[in-house]
């Protein structure tokens, strides 16, 4: 493979495969499109959102109980008031409550003119047709003032956030049956190699199951693409020539599993260059290293090496960024610092993406616990996992309780 190294990068550092990644994924901007707010969840959105008016719009109860003037209470012991009406939510204007006077009111209810407080049922008790009030109320109590959670004219949310639920509550808040996003990314998911079987099916002797069929596309789904295709394809340059070329001709990036590294039936690296553009081979990582980045007609290329933990580290630390210059959006989350709950004796140069749980203490100390298996073919340490701990570069120790980057995992704390 002496020749491709010659015409284009390789053995990259993550961070340069990084930003190369960025530099090219940020130039193919993705479109927006409107979506009901019901079909929203998880998307991002592409435009600030502006509050066309006031929340709440109007002064309302925080509880069940009379609406009155604080002035007429005394400050301590009680007094019975005149009840001249109730307005209950959704309810319309009653009389105005004037001196000496109250209104039965449910939270929610608009405030009746001339009131200015609102007495909580509990504190109050109804005695000869009077309401029998406990002094001392404060001026504006139990009142949701106009505008108290958003002012009209403020941005209410930004653009880029993804849509969760309490997000999807404010737009509905809003009035708005449907928002402005930006369109997913469309993905091929392409998991290649002779001994892989869909599950479901027996096992022939040295096959394995397909998993990254669904620990990769579950992963792509979780970061918000939109899986178009899967297919498993054979270790034939043929069938991956022809499985590339029509993936390229509708999806906006093709993720391959296997057939990227140095061995005889790894055909991808030669056949990318041939039919596409490589824009690089090879990171200074563990697990993934054999990761290449390119590109076949407009759709980028993601080939991650078959070992199913390599899938996962590289797609979470060099696709991950690629989707969020796609949206256009900061990429998040960031690292979070931990503390190293065992030693790590790193015996390689190349930076190292470690499987392990993560635990809070009463102090507030986020832990990291390395995974007990730290094979890359080993599925049960992501399984089991909460977070990849990211190591530099460079050959040392990393002693228990010192301080490490921690990559969260989707899903994470759940
Ligand atoms: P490769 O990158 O093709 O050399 O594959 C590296 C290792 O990952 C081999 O042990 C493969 O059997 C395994 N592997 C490749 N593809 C898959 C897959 N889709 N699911 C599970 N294991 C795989
Ligand atoms: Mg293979």
């Amino acid at each position: 493979m002496a020749e491709e190294d010659d015409i284009f990068p390789t053995g990259l550092g993550v961070e340069e495969a990084r930003a190369h990644i960025v530099a090219i994924a940020g130039a193919r901007k993705l479109s927006t499109e409107t979506v009901a707010l019901a079909a929203a969840a998880g998307r991002v959105l592409a435009n600030d959102v502006v509050a066309a008016f006031d929340v709440p719009g109007f002064a309302n109860s925080a509880m069940d109980g009379f609406a009155l003037r604080a002035a007429d209470l005394p400050q301590v012991g009680e007094k019975p008031l005149v009840l001249i009406g109730e307005v209950f939510a959704g309810g319309h204007a009653v009389a105005k409550v004037e001196k000496d006077t109250c209104v039965r009111i449910t939270t929610g209810a608009p405030i009746p003119l001339g009131a200015d407080s609102v007495v909580m049922k509990e504190n109050t008790r109804i005695e000869d047709g009077r309401v029998i009030v406990i002094g001392g109320a404060r001026h504006g109590a139990n009142i949701r003032v106009a505008g108290e959670d958003y002012r009209a004219g403020e941005t209410a949310l930004t653009r880029g956030r993804r849509l969760g639920p309490a997000q999807l509550g404010v737009l509905a808040c809003f009035g708005m049956a449907d928002v402005s996003v930006v369109r997913s990314p469309r993905a091929v998911l392409l998991t290649t190699g002779d001994e892989l079987v869909a599950p479901g099916e027996p096992l022939g002797f040295g096959q394995i199951h397909d998993s990254n069929r669904y620990g990769l596309g579950g992963l792509l789904e979780s970061l918000g693409v939109e899986l178009i295709h899967r297919e498993r394809v054979r270790d034939d340059p043929v069938a991956l020539r022809n499985v590339l070329l029509r993936a390229a001709g509708d999806a906006d990036l093709i993720v391959s599993s296997g057939g990227v590294s140095a061995g005889e039936a790894d055909f991808l690296p030669r056949l990318v260059a041939e039919i596409g553009r490589v824009h690089f081979w090879k990171v200074r990582i563990k697990p993934g290293m054999p990761f290449l980045f390119g590109q076949i007609g407009h759709a980028l290329l993601f080939a991650l090496p078959g070992n199913p933990v390599s899938g996962f580290a590289t797609c979470m630390t060099l696709l991950r960024p690629a989707l969020a210059a796609m949206a256009d959006v900061e990429p998040a989350p960031t690292t979070l610092r931990a503390r190293l709950r065992s030693g790590i004796d790193k015996r390689h140069t190349r930076a190292e993406f470690q499987r392990a749980k993560l635990e809070c203490d009463a102090q507030a100390v986020l832990w990291a616990t390395p995974h007990a298996k730290q094979g890359s073919g080993m599925l049960r340490g992501v399984a089991e996992a909460d977070a990849l701990i990211v190591l530099p570069e460079g050959e040392r120790s990393f002693a228990v309780g010192e301080l490490v980057d921690v990559l969260p995992l989707p899903g994470w704390p759940e």
